[in-house]
């Protein structure tokens, strides 16, 4: 297919569609002429098959796809990959619906991609999810032998998610732990499984824009993007919410909401004592935000702490309204300790080094005191733009 009639197709016009290419590729960190090569990769007739495997989920992961917009990345996944299985968006079903996986599998032996959403139950044999009368962890094996790649798509998929949760009854566990044999399940086909290349795309859902660019740099280049030790591709995952985050000027002056609804949090005074687990949460949420309705549309965006999703111990594992483990700087001296917990006052050393700083001001402590006046300044400053 030409390039030219690529947007005509998606609905959109030609700029709209260059400009969505280079969108992913600066989200990836890749060039101008990155995006004009997926561009012409999208428009390549031959699309590399996709099976997508479905395991304890709640279809999220599918819905996140669907309901994008600007353009639909339904229809863009659609137009560029061949989607040959997937059990809630296939015309097919029951024995259908298998016969046509195998074809595929078969017809693309060693050069499909394996989308694997939703975890893996391994207690008793791994009974609690079964598709066509066999357990999810025997058709992920057996499909992940042909695959070129595994992308384990959500929270569940990458690190168990919420099946995963304690008590763990069907003792969940990701794709990467079963294909690399460390769950009490061994594959029969452990061998030929244990070295396949794995992408983990975490999130509760996974932001529709990562996995999208995954695929398309996989479209263009045929290769994954850079990873990170736990397998994550690094343009989404390599930064700390907290490090992008637009309340962050408020933690850093100590400016924080205690309660849903107080005057902080209607300022837009930062999350951190509501449990935001933006400080050891790794995701590119506030960079490209979700929905594609422009600014602001994120969790924390919104006045919702950040839960951790994306991260292995901390989403559906630490208690929402705990506090996080502050991995960057904590406000400045002059500022309350950030673990104070609510209710309890300062502490006897925030109390001494409050102490402390005031006496410097009343001496002459120049530096302090010209930080304590701009900050004040700042909070005066956000009140009145915000009023
Ligand atoms: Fe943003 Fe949360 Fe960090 Fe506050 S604690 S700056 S709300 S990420
Ligand atoms: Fe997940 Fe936090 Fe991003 Fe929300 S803001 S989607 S909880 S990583």
């Amino acid at each position: 297919m030409e390039l030219e009639q690529i947007p005509h197709r998606l609905g959109i016009t030609r700029r709209e569609f260059m400009k969505f290419c280079t969108g992913v590729a600066a989200t990836m960190g890749l060039s101008g002429g990155a995006a004009i090569k997926m561009a012409h990769a999208v428009a390549n007739p031959r699309r590399p098959a996709v099976i997508w495997l479905s395991g304890q989920q709640c279809t999220g992961c599918t819905e996140t796809l669907l309901r994008s917009h600007h353009p639909t990345l339904e229809t863009l996944i659609l137009d560029m990959i061949s989607l040959d299985y997937n059990e809630t968006l296939s015309t097919p079903a029951g024995n259908l619906a298998e016969e046509a996986r195998h074809a595929s599998m078969k017809e693309n032996w060693g050069k499909y991609l394996l989308i694997v959403d939703g975890s893996i139950p391994t207690a008793d044999g791994g009974v609690y999810c079964k598709i066509a009368n066999r357990t999810i962890a025997e058709h992920v094996a057996e499909a992940a032998e042909g695959a070129v790649a595994v992308i384990a798509m959500g929270s569940c998929a990458a690190w168990g998610g919420i099946p995963s949760s304690d008590p763990n009854p069907t003792q969940a566990r990701s794709v990467q732990e079963l294909i690399q044999g460390k769950t009490s399940l061994q594959p029969a086909n452990l061998a030929a499984i244990s070295g396949k290349p794995i992408i983990n795309i975490p999130g509760c859902p996974p932001n529709p824009h990562n996995v999208l660019s995954v695929a398309l740099h996989f479209v263009t280049f045929g290769t994954l993007p850079e990873l990170d030790e736990e397998n994550r591709p690094k343009f989404a995952y390599g930064r700390l919410i907290h490090e992008n985050c637009e309340r962050r000027p408020h933690f850093d002056a100590g400016r924080f909401a205690i309660e849903f609804g107080d005057e902080g949090h209607r300022k837009g005074w930062c999350l951190y004592k509501l449990g935001c687990k933006g400080p050891m949460t790794y995701a590119n949420c506030p960079a490209i935000e979700f929905g594609d309705v422009g600014g602001g549309a994120w969790p924390i965006g919104v006045g919702a702490p950040c839960f951790g999703c994306t991260e292995k111990g901390v989403g559906f594992t630490r208690p929402i309204h705990s506090l996080a483990d502050v991995k960057t700087h904590a406000p400045a001296n002059p500022f309350p300790d950030v673990n104070q917990p609510v209710g309890e006052g300062a502490s006897a050393g925030a109390a001494a080094l409050l102490g402390a700083v005031g006496g410097a001001i009343i001496g002459g402590g120049v530096m302090a005191s010209r930080k304590l006046a701009q900050a004040d300044e700042a909070g005066s400053e956000d009140s009145q733009s915000k009023e």
